[in-house]
């Protein structure tokens, strides 16, 4: 396939459309929702136990989980017990032009509130700016950081950098 991961280092939204299926457009409109980015069989699954929701499931435990969106209500509780850090809940709704991404996060500095951080694609690439709007700290010290970002980019910005200040 063209673009494979194990080639490229990660994943496209081509890919993943084909093997995770994505959200409708439909479920999309209708709130947050959590996109799981895990294609691999590996020996896994704190998701599964994370979702009070029964939205996440997996044949056995190396088959990548699956998720039923319309159980799903976006509550980031899978978000911070991922060790791949491959789960993320985006709400396109979250203002007229902003969309809300919620991106697991183990970086020093943590980002605070109000903070204006660069945002960024699957291979790392700067694809535009964000604000912080809500921080909170996961149960293995992972982070949870939602970001609001251009409604354009809520299927691709899945990381975030804290800007430099001016003077350094
Ligand atoms: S975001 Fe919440 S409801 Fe959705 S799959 Fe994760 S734990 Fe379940
Ligand atoms: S916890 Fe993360 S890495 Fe493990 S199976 Fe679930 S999504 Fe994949």
């Amino acid at each position: 396939m063209k673009n494979e991961p194990r080639e490229i280092g990660y994943l496209t939204y081509d890919v993943l459309k084909e093997k995770i299926g994505l959200p409708s457009k439909e479920r999309l409109a209708k709130g947050p929702v959590a996109i799981i980015e895990c294609t691999e069989d590996i020996p896994c699954d704190p998701c599964v136990e994370a979702c009070k929701l029964g939205a996440i499931s997996k044949e056995s435990l190396i088959t990548p989980p699956t998720i039923d969106y319309e159980k799903c209500t976006g509550c980031t509780l899978c978000v911070d017990v991922c060790p791949g850090l491959a789960i993320f809940v985006i709400n396109v709704n979250y203002k007229e032009e902003k969309a809300l991404v919620s991106i697991p996060y183990e970086m020093l500095p943590v980002p605070e509130r109000r903070e204006k951080v660069d945002t960024l694609d699957r291979s790392g690439k700067k694809i535009g700016e964000g604000e912080i709007i809500k921080v909170r700290r996961g149960k293995r010290e992972t982070f949870v950081v939602s970001v609001a970002v251009d409604k354009n980019l809520a299927t691709e910005a899945r990381s975030i950098k804290i800007q430099k200040e001016e003077n350094e």
